[in-house]
């Protein structure tokens, strides 16, 4: 396999080693993607992490401000290299979920660790660096319409203070995994919902996360365009990438068989182990 998501060691590096020399690379493609073959390939053989937990949430349940609840006593513990569907009707607690992944809300009890890392605690510069480490991919991709599609790629490059070599050096396989090489310079309206998507796809992985989380990633897309992000995502847990993903979409579910668990009014269960 030419890409790789490699050293192991820095995917399991704490979230202030700095991101310029500790990220792994993406090694070019010298041919056209063949997602199916890709996602087919055999992860690479990563080196034993610290610490087998990627996610580990105990006793979580979350209530918002207005009192509404939304998790309930919820543990899970997912491993480094796993790929777990979370599936669940609507307002039974999928993004709250993930928001408590990355940070973006508390857990009202209960601890929420990442990474090795309790990021309920986390603040400020701490919590920054640590989301540097979790691509996330929204149903609404979030792509800035007046940049180009590499503009909002290597906007999170910069963001970061990589240097302008780097952010070359990264952007064009990043671009090739997600098969979008030749859209480029197109702008966000330019391109196919499933484009866009997989755009939204290219920003969330161009710093090598070791953890990605797909918020109902699919639920603007038809049939094809959903089946060929899945295969994305397939691929990169192949590389060694952990990936969860929402969706309320059971035959995708039903046709990429990874684990799922189930959220009923914010209380999760597993569906398939
Ligand atoms: P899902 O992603 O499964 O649709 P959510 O996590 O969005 O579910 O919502 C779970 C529950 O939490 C719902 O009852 C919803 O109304 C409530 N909720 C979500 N976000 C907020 C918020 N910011 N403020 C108050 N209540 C919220």
């Amino acid at each position: 396999m030419q890409l790789s998501l490699s050293p192991t060691a820095t995917l399991t590096s704490p979230p202030s080693a700095p991101q310029q020399t500790a990220v792994p690379t993406i090694a070019p493609l010298d041919r056209p993607l063949d997602l199916d073959r890709e996602a087919a390939a055999p992860p690479p053989n990563l080196a034993e992490p610290s610490h087998p937990s990627m996610v580990q949430l105990q006793g979580v349940t979350k209530v918002y401000a207005n009192g509404s609840p939304a998790l309930a006593g919820v543990n899970l513990d997912v491993k480094r290299g796993d790929f777990l569907f979370i599936t669940g009707p609507s307002g039974s607690g999928k993004s709250t979920l993930l928001k408590l992944l990355y940070g973006a809300e508390r857990a009202s009890q209960g601890s929420v660790m990442v990474d090795n890392c309790d990021i309920g605690q986390l603040r400020g510069d701490r919590l920054s660096l640590m989301r540097r480490r979790i691509g996330i991919v929204f149903q609404d991709y979030k792509l800035i319409p007046r940049r180009t599609i590499s503009e909002n790629v290597a906007f999170v490059l910069w963001a970061q203070g990589f240097a302008r070599k780097e952010v070359q050096r990264r952007l064009t396989p990043t671009l090739k995994i997600v098969g979008l090489q030749h859209k480029a310079d197109c702008f966000p309206e330019q391109l196919s919902g499933g484009e866009q998507q997989r755009a939204s796809i290219a920003r969330a992985i161009v710093s090598t996360p070791p953890l990605i989380l797909a918020d109902e990633p699919t639920g603007n897309l038809d049939a094809d365009n959903a089946l060929q992000v899945m295969k994305i995502f397939q691929k990169l847990n192949a590389f060694g990438a952990t990936v969860i993903v929402t969706t309320h979409d059971e035959r995708l579910v039903r046709i990429c068989n990874h684990p799922v668990v189930q959220l009923s009014k914010g209380k999760l269960h597993w569906a398939r182990q």
